[in-house]
């Protein structure tokens, strides 16, 4: 039998630039390869054409004056964006999810720009609308999604992909409706309530599109949804969404004109995750009261603390509210951080693999090694279930490690499209399994948005031909964050405190990360004050950051968030508790304060570059500790001049 370990084929240090440039001379000569390539297709087109611009031209003042301008004006943007732009290479940086991307997507996207494609039409992108369907394929099939029967695009990022799941799952909630309307599909539905008629699952109204199609009504119809005829007042019902939202959501209902006032947040977990037992109560509640849901979205990766939801949770929820009540509703995945993280569970043949295997293969190859405790259970069911949702959102630009902007949206099954379409429904119909059609697919009549970077779809390609989308590819970039998540996790939970002066101060993870987000806060020891903790904690994070006004001379830089109970309830206050403040205090101030480091790097998953990396850390800290005692001291002395 053929070797299947594959893994010893990527070399994760090879796929990246490098914090220092290591890797500049390919990098360079493939830049170069990319800019002659280019100069010598325009000049091959028909050679037989003049130069219309001469030397005689080239050397005319004006024209040396414009190229002239042309370059100050491009060292005046270089210089600006030496002086402000973040670091995100460097393992200095441990903030949002940012981190070096991939040599071969900065090459491919400069590449394909210049050629300037626009894949909102076939035409206009004859290559790279093909390079897009194949990524919608390659991220369906890491999904668990039928390659065949899905759909997936590129878009401009998770927010945009969040959009189109409450388009389609508005649309789709207003099919039945929309048939009981028209003559000649009536029949279809006749004695169905208007509850029960907002009550039916994706899988049976897509189901019903088939047989409107074959009448020869489906548009006609159509023009009868959502997307003809408006959406009443509360009409379609709730969306249910996690605490831990990202505003995303907030602007999809207003957009979409669902209206804000219909989302009914879900309450988290002390992990953060959605709170099981609180879901299904929300749930019947709403369904025994009559209201009708029209959508419930479970988050993979929330944006502030990494939680995986339990969607295994959600889809036997919607089961079981099909069986007692005959309510269904649709799922969406929001994915856009942890998608990619899919990866770590698919073998070469893309099977999500039985739990055991998956952490003998992780010891085996050393992808995770003993005394890392990953997968935890719920995140690999988590993980498991997402291939029975309706729809999800992906960043290749987030865990992807694509540069900007690249988000995309994936759909289990392929006919929801014809409901947000503006082709004929028989685009995807006539296509069937047929590949080579699909791909001439004109991108800008079936998605949200319009003329759109061809480059994108070649960097993402690029990308997922290099590293594939299993445990030999991404599995393998990914996990060195993971792994260095978790070290930085332990470091963080066991620290002796840091001595500033006669002050000491100590610093604690808020919980062990579902994959690689490490939140955690500073705190003056024998600090009993909500508020100083998080001012000192805001400070903190104000000399770490572009908010000190020094990016590129910082040592370290990180990302900060408040965790309030205006959206997350009282969840905050059990690691306000276990951070030694009374319980009155988290009552009066309702909030606290953290740092919030994703560690996505893969420079520094070797034990011994980590504790050297950890022990200079400790002494930036200290720095940054005695810097922020010397601000507190000098204003002191100012409030008591004055
Ligand atoms: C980042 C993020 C988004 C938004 O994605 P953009 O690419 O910034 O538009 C949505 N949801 C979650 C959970 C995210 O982390």
């Amino acid at each position: 039998m053929e070797n299947k370990n594959l893994t010893s084929n990527l070399n994760v240090d090879a796929l990246f630039l490098g914090p220092k440039s290591e890797n500049r001379v390919f990098f360079q000569e493939m830049m170069d390869y990319a800019l002659r390539e280019h100069m010598h297709w325009r000049a091959d087109f028909h050679p037989e054409d003049a130069p219309l611009v001469t030397p005689v031209d080239q050397h005319m003042p004006d024209f040396r004056n414009t190229l002239y301008r042309t370059e100050g004006i491009l060292r005046q943007l270089s210089s600006k964006l030496k002086t402000t732009s973040v670091p995100w290479f460097s393992p200095r940086y441990l903030g949002h999810m940012n981190a070096d991307t991939l040599m071969v997507s900065n090459i491919a996207y400069v590449m394909t720009m210049l050629y300037n494609p626009n894949n909102c039409a076939h035409e206009a992108s004859p290559t790279t609308t093909e390079l897009e369907v194949e990524v919608g394929r390659d991220l369906c099939t890491m999904f668990g999604y039928h390659p065949n029967k899905s759909w997936g695009h590129i878009t401009s990022g998770g927010t945009v992909a969040n959009y189109e799941g409450v388009w389609v799952a508005r649309n789709l909630k207003t099919v039945p409706l929309a048939m009981a309307q028209h003559p000649k599909a009536r029949d279809l539905v006749a004695g169905f309530s208007e509850r029960e008629l907002l009550n039916m699952s994706p899988a049976a109204i897509l189901d019903l599109t088939d047989e409107l199609k074959k009448r020869g009504i489906f548009e006609e119809v159509r023009s009868l949804t959502a997307r003809g005829v408006g959406v009443k007042k509360g009409q379609l019902g709730k969306f249910l969404v996690p605490m831990s939202k990202h505003y995303s959501w907030m602007k999809a209902m207003d957009v979409l004109g669902i209206g804000q006032e219909n989302i009914v947040p879900l309450p988290v977990d002390e992990h953060y995750r959605t709170d099981v037992a609180k879901m299904r109560e929300i749930t019947f509640r709403l369904i025994e009261e009559g209201t009708p849901i029209l959508g419930m979205v479970s988050v993979v990766g929330s944006t502030e603390e990494g939680s995986i939801d339990h969607v295994d949770e959600v889809i036997r929820l919607r089961e079981e509210c099909e069986e007692r009540y005959g309510a269904s509703f649709y799922i969406h995945v929001d994915a856009a951080y942890g998608g990619y993280v899919r990866a770590m569970f698919l073998d070469e043949e893309n099977r999500f693999m039985e739990y055991d295997e998956l952490v003998k293969r992780y010891r085996a190859e050393d992808i995770i090694p003993a005394g890392v405790a990953w997968p935890k259970r719920e995140v690999y069911e988590g993980f498991k279930a997402m291939a029975e949702v309706d729809s999800i959102t992906v960043d290749p630009h987030k865990v992807g490690y694509v540069q900007y902007a690249a988000g995309a949206v994936c759909m289990k099954d392929k006919r929801i499209v014809d409901l947000i379409s503006y082709h004929a429904a028989y685009v995807f119909e006539e296509c069937g399994d047929d590949a080579a059609e699909d791909k001439k697919v004109v991108l800008g009549a079936s998605i949200m948005e319009g003329s759109k970077a061809g480059a994108t779809a070649a960097a993402v390609w690029a990308a997922h031909r290099l590293v594939p989308l299993n445990i030999a590819g991404y599995g393998m970039v990914i996990a060195r964050g993971i792994v260095t998540a978790d070290w930085f996790h332990a470091k963080l939970a066991s620290a002796e405190p840091f001595v500033v002066g006669h002050r000491k101060f100590d610093v604690r993870p808020v919980m062990h990360p579902d994959f690689h987000m490490v939140d955690f806060t500073f705190k003056e020891i024998g600090n009993d004050c909500l508020e100083d903790h998080n001012r000192l904690n805001k400070r903190m994070y104000e000399i770490c950051s572009y908010a000190s006004g020094r990016t590129y001379t910082n040592d370290f830089l990180t990302s900060s968030t408040s965790l309030a109970s205006h959206e997350y309830g009282d969840t905050p206050a059990i690691f306000v508790r276990e951070r030694g403040f009374a319980a009155s205090e988290w009552e009066r101030v309702q909030s606290v304060y953290i740092l919030r480091s994703a560690v996505m790097t893969h420079f520094l998953r070797d034990a011994q570059r980590f504790e050297e990396y950890w022990s200079e850390l400790r002494d930036i800290f200290t720095a940054k500790l005695a810097q922020i005692v010397e601000m507190e001291e000098k204003e002191n002395e100012q409030l008591a001049a004055a």
